[in-house]
């Protein structure tokens, strides 16, 4: 394979010449076709045989992901493109499309500059598609479109070149409508996405060909000779060979795709609040290869010699192997034993990987997802990933060997590292693992990563849905007394504000106890904003779990250095609710008064905790205390024939319907 030690030669040579790169993320709607479109990529560069491309799945190396046609874990690969005499290194994350992944999505977005949103002509765009296109443009990632599987459009649906258009029409308003409900106000009209200029393309992925309005021009194929050569095996050969998808979509990424330095001149400022103007902030806008090293840790995987494998952005410096480094949130410092770049399946080790660039580490065993790395201690890390999502699935894991039991909680560790919406907690009662994720399939990666990567055996309850505790009106007060009645806490508790709920979910209020000034003035103007008397909104002790502690007392004596008790005890309250030790959420917890022991030896955590523990449950009974559920939002094309049986299945899982389209023999 030649052209492959050529392509990691001049991948190497590439990275820095920075103008000449693009980090790009492929997203869609799960079996859209990114990983068919990825391998296609991959092929032209040489890297596996045009033949097998669209077939082979590359990409798809995890061997569970083969097995079930899926993407799991997000996979890099680096391209070198000559595009107008000069060669491009076009560097792609291809990411999973199953819901239960999300947080890959959000994570690989940090990485990139743009994403090309995968659609499939038959289905256009679904729940996923919109999804990944909010989170990409959340983090100042520019969209670029390719709608795929026209191959099917003809030979499943025969639609006339008319109907065609009108579906592509489609497709690409409902895209540009979501591009522009979400992108960054400076750039609401400049992301759209066009068919005229060739940021909008669309072909078959598996059938290796592509094209576009640019494309068209170029090669002087029209849309009508498209349409007739795709109906034929033999006219299909043909198109691949005058338009083949690679030259098109990769000319798509290097036109419409900013390199890093453009890119970070914007992105920066979105994921770091560090000073702009200080040094480091002027190396990071420049995407300064001879700056300090600031590196974002964007994946965590575990390779078959059972290393931990990092995959990061660089934004400013460079990584070199040996290097002394620090990881800001951690506050650790550990030593670059290699570094380099991927190449699909295949990591290829380098010296050094520079800004701009999306680099593999091997050996850093204390990195996590969102870590930042930094030549410097005390520097201001980046800004952490977005959880939009959390855990509904539950399932309790034991060693089957008690022996393992030491190796099962490293492992769950690094679990929970690789993966943040992970959740993991020891149950005291059983003893056993409690093992929280987004879904049936996600609980069995686990379990699979457990057991196959690490080769623990374990035995695993069937999963459950996760409930959540919540109150529907406001409380009486109650009083609680602390075990030597020196001590007593006023509370009442009401529903959280769905304003307020929303906006912490998003992000937009983040979760946790403030103690930096300037942050706590924001977030009291962000609750303001939402319909928080102020006087109020200023008292907010923690937010935890969608829930907040809010400090009401006036004067009271010796509560400022009871305080960390008061938040301790309100964030195990809301651990365990009243009703069914489930977690709660949505709960607004408020210290009317408070009398404390002056004697600081009297108001010890034993008399405190159960002091403000009790009272909360007592508020949360009267006030209407009630278990929630979660719903999922499904989407279902059958065939017409199907209908009665698939509305039956639906109705006996309590499935509400909310709507109900048909177009041609498909229901959706
Ligand atoms: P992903 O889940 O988005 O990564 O989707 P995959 O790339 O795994 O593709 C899902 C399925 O669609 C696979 O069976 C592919 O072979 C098929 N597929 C992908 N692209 C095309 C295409 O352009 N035309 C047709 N007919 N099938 C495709």
């Amino acid at each position: 394979m030649g052209r492959y030690e050529d392509a990691v030669a001049a991948a190497g040579k590439l990275m820095r010449t920075q103008k000449q790169i693009r980090n790009i993320g492929i997203a869609a709607h799960i079996d859209h076709g990114k990983t068919t479109l990825t391998d296609n990529l991959v092929a032209a560069a040489g890297l596996i045989s045009t033949e097998l491309a669209g077939k082979q799945l590359v990409m798809d190396w995890y061997e569970l992901e083969q097995e079930r046609g899926i993407t799991i874990n997000s996979a890099n690969i680096s391209v070198v493109y000559n595009f107008e005499g000069k060669d491009h290194l076009v560097n792609i994350i291809d990411t999973p499309g199953h819901v239960d992944f999300g947080g890959d999505v959000i994570r690989a977005m940090r990485a990139v500059d743009g994403v090309v949103i995968v659609a499939c002509a038959v289905e256009g765009t679904m729940p996923q598609t919109e999804t990944v296109v909010r989170q990409a443009l959340r983090e100042n990632v520019k969209p670029v479109l390719f709608i795929n599987k026209v191959d099917r459009l003809l030979s499943e649906l025969q639609v006339t070149p008319e109907e065609m258009q009108t579906r592509f029409v489609k497709i690409i308003a409902d895209v540009n409508k979501l591009i522009a409900k979400n992108a960054p106000e400076q750039f609401k009209d400049a992301w759209l996405v066009k068919p005229e200029n060739g940021s909008v393309a669309f072909g078959s992925a598996y059938k290796n060909w592509a094209t576009s309005i640019p494309q068209m021009k170029k090669t002087g194929i029209n849309f009508k000779q498209i349409y007739d050569l795709a109906q034929t095996d033999e006219g299909t050969k043909e198109l691949a060979k005058k338009s083949p998808l690679y030259d098109v979509v990769n000319e798509m990424f290097i036109k419409h795709i900013p390199n890093p330095v453009d890119a970070q001149k914007y992105r920066v400022g979105k994921i770091w609040s560090g000073d702009i103007e200080s040094d480091l902030g002027k190396q990071m806008l420049a995407c300064d290869p001879d700056g300090k090293l600031m590196m974002m840790i964007t994946n965590v995987s575990v390779d078959p010699q059972a290393r931990e494998v990092i995959t990061g952005r660089i934004f400013s410096g460079t990584i070199k192997k040996g290097m002394e480094i620090h990881l800001l949130d951690s506050k650790k410092t550990a030593k670059i034993q290699q570094v380099g770049i991927f190449m699909g399946p295949d990591r290829i080790p380098l010296g050094e990987v520079t800004a701009g660039n999306i680099g593999a580490i091997v050996g850093l065993k204390e990195g996590f997802s969102g870590e930042t790395l930094s030549e410097d201690a005390g520097i201001e890390p980046f800004e952490g990933f977005m959880t939009q999502t959390e855990p509904v699935v539950v399932m309790a894991i034991e060693a089957k060997n008690m022996k393992d039991l030491p190796k099962l909680v490293e492992v769950m560790r690094s679990i929970t590292k690789a993966d943040p919406n992970v959740r993991v907690e020891l149950n005291q009662d059983t003893g056993e693992h409690l093992v929280a994720g987004m879904g049936e399939l996600h609980l069995e990666i686990v379990q699979h990563r457990i057991e196959n990567d690490h080769g623990i055996p374990i035995a695993t309850s069937p999963p459950i849905v996760i409930y959540n505790e919540s109150v529907s009106k406001q409380s009486n007060t109650f009083l609680g007394k602390s075990p030597n009645k020196h001590n007593k806490f006023f509370f009442h508790t009401e529903p959280l504000e769905p304003e307020i709920l929303a906006a912490i979910k998003a992000g937009d209020i983040k979760e946790g106890t403030e103690k930096n000034k300037d942050k706590i003035k924001e977030r009291t103007a962000k609750l303001v904003e939402l319909g928080m008397d102020r006087d109020v909104a200023k008292k907010v002790l923690d937010v935890y779990e969608g829930n907040m502690l809010i400090d009401a007392t006036k004067g009271v004596q010796y509560l400022f250095e009871t305080r960390s008790l008061v938040i301790q005890a309100f964030e195990e309250a809301m651990k365990q609710g009243p009703l069914a030790r489930e977690h709660c959420r949505g709960v607004k917890v408020v210290l009317t008064d408070a009398d404390l022991h002056e004697d600081s030896i009297h108001r010890g955590p034993a008399q405190v905790l159960p002091a403000i523990k009790r009272p909360i449950y007592a508020c949360l009974l009267s006030s209407g205390v009630r278990l929630l559920e979660p719903k999922q939002n499904l989407s279902i094309t059958i065939p017409q024939d199907y209908l009665g049986a698939v509305s039956t299945e639906l109705q006996s899982r309590r499935a509400n319907i909310e709507d109900m389209t048909m177009e041609g023999d498909q229901t959706t």
